[in-house]
């Protein structure tokens, strides 16, 4: 049998040896990589990915009792025990018109100064009275006509039942402003409001006789003044078939009209019938051009003028 040399058995050990160191750094090489995170990152390199779908695990937990309710529904069909036909009995809304109303703006003077109307009585016969056309050269006739208003909100029973009846108690406010003596017979365009209407109207006229203490005119042309638009167009939306127009003084009453109309003098004989006032009236030999009274005859109204009998008084 051949001996083991000694240096073979060398070998051997050494080998041994070797091979222990060897396995040695393997295993502790290995169980550095697999516990040690930061030291699989030198050696992989994650790449993160969100791959995951998150899994929810719901848990019912049952809090409620649920207790069944029944609702019971009847549906009844109604029998028809009556047939109720509404029956429309027509209700005359009547609004009863007031005794008296006003004032009833109906229009302005040049100075836009209202011109006002007083309606007394409910009837459809419709009478004017129209005052303070002379302003305050004759604002008697405006006191008049306050006089008259006052007495017939006191007794509404004089008024008859057939007739409404209108007052105008102030066609020139202006003039009435201005002055109460002669300079306050024009309106703001020194004007004669009773030179200006459309009836035998003209600019200038005849002085000889006339009122002549100012130099008024009857305007740039017949109607021209907005008292005489306003009045006219206000008896022209009504249905008057009388009007009186008071003036002062003393010379009577003047029938409307180029000449008077039958219905125009009646008015006038009335009313000197029951009045001390003269008709016909005092002839002083003037020319009236213009006047209102004319117009409104011409018109179809019975119409008048009535001269109070001083220019203070109210008769
Ligand atoms: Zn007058």
């Amino acid at each position: 049998m051949p001996k083991s040399s000694p240096k073979s058995l060398g070998r051997i050990v050494t080998s041994f040896w070797v091979f222990n160191l060897v396995l040695g750094i393997f295993v502790i090489g290995a169980w550095l990589f697999s516990s040690n995170p930061a030291v699989r990152t030198l050696f992989i390199s994650p790449t993160p990915s969100l791959t995951d779908t998150p899994t929810f695990t719901l848990t019912l937990t049952p809090t409620n009792t649920f207790t069944p309710s029944a609702t019971h529904t009847i549906t009844q069909s109604p029998v028809p025990t009556e047939t109720f036909t509404p029956s429309v009995t027509p209700t005359e809304t009547v609004t009863p018109i007031p005794y008296s109303e006003g004032p009833i703006t109906i229009g302005y003077s040049v100075q836009k100064r209202p011109l006002e109307v007083y309606r007394f009585g409910t009837g459809k016969t419709e009478r004017l009275i129209v005052a303070g056309m002379h302003g305050g050269s004759e604002f008697n006739t405006i006191q008049l006509a306050d006089q008259l208003m006052a007495y017939l909100k006191d007794h509404p029973e004089i008024v008859p039942t057939d007739v409404s009846l209108y007052i105008l108690r102030d066609l020139n406010p202006e003039g009435e402003a201005r002055a109460h003596d002669y300079n306050g017979r024009a309106n703001a365009h020194n004007v004669d409001l009773n030179r200006n209407w459309d009836a035998n109207w003209q600019k200038d006229w005849p002085r000889d006789n006339c009122w002549t203490y100012t130099m008024v005119t009857g305007g740039t042309g017949p109607m021209s003044e907005p008292e005489t638009k306003a009045l006219a167009a206000f008896i022209q939306s009504r249905h008057f078939d009388a009007l009186i127009n008071y003036h002062s003084a003393a010379l009577g009453i003047f029938a409307g009209g180029l000449p008077p109309d039958d219905y125009s003098i009646r008015l006038a004989k009335a009313v000197a019938a029951v009045s001390t006032y003269p008709y016909p009236p005092v002839n002083i030999g003037c020319m009236y051009t213009g006047g209102f009274t004319d117009w409104a005859d011409e018109k179809g109204i019975a119409a008048l003028d009535v001269e109070l009998t001083d220019k203070t008084h109210t008769d």
